[in-house]
């Protein structure tokens, strides 16, 4: 179980972003029935822009917003979707595919944008044995600047709005963190633990890595209403560089 994946790639913490604009989209389902919830998603990311040395606009995009190809995110959850004949995964998307078709989109080509996607279903990767893992909470890939999260572990855990909100909005200042640079070649002070550790903050931050919901939940709790969004001193220098 791994909070996310992080697409290896050179690491340079004062890489400009690859535009100055951040969509946030989300699924149908989510943009109908939890509007609060993928605002607090778009909150998180503004907490971190805020911080930058060079500002950058987040924007909610929704669910649609062209025709056809890589025009909604049910164009890329539907090819995403596993078709499992023993059960295990039927229901569950997975993310190698939607990175694929993140990465050959032609409006990225055209106009660069950083993209942040929130789903409510649950999501998985081809895990290092070639098969599906169990689940993943998301992955960031910030050499195409793009994040896919899941809510759907936290939908299930039956949290309450607030605590979902709250949930919500501290992925998305971790994963943005990632987008811009935090990672294993600029976080100070790193977890030595490896794994699914590596390239995470060993400090109480936004940049901890945890590995289950209720960590998650607490963390995020602990790290709502601090200063600098929740990042520790080493990890506010790399986005106030930024
Ligand atoms: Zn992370
Ligand atoms: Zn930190």
């Amino acid at each position: 179980m791994t909070h996310d994946r992080i697409t290896p790639g050179s690491t340079h913490p004062n890489r400009p972003l690859p535009s100055s604009e951040v969509f946030v989209t989300a699924d149908s389902v989510l943009m109908e029935h939890a509007p609060g919830i993928v605002q607090a998603a778009e909150d998180g990311i503004t907490d971190v822009t805020s911080m930058m040395h060079s500002p950058i606009r987040v924007r909610i995009i929704g669910s649609r917003w062209a025709d056809g190809e890589y025009g909604s995110t049910q164009w890329f959850t539907e090819r995403a979707g596993i078709t499992d004949p023993s059960g295990t995964h039927s229901g569950k998307l997975l993310y190698d595919v939607i990175h694929r078709d993140l990465a050959s989109d032609p409006a990225l080509q055209e106009s660069p944008h950083v993209g942040y996607m929130l789903l409510g279903q649950d999501l998985t990767a081809i895990g290092p044995d070639g098969k599906p893992m169990n689940f993943i909470f998301g992955a960031t890939d910030k050499e195409i600047g793009q994040s896919v999260q899941s809510i759907a572990r936290f939908l299930e855990a039956g949290l309450d709005s607030a605590q979902l909100a709250t949930v919500t909005r501290h992925i998305a200042r971790h994963e943005f963190g990632h987008l811009i640079g935090l990672d294993g070649g600029s976080i100070r002070s790193q977890d030595s633990r490896g794994g699914i550790y590596q390239g995470h903050c060993v400090n109480t931050c936004t940049m901890r890595q945890v590995s289950s919901v209720p960590e998650a939940v607490d963390l995020a709790e602990s790290l709502k209403d601090a200063p600098h969004a929740g990042f520790c001193d080493d990890c506010t220098s790399v986005i106030v560089a930024a």
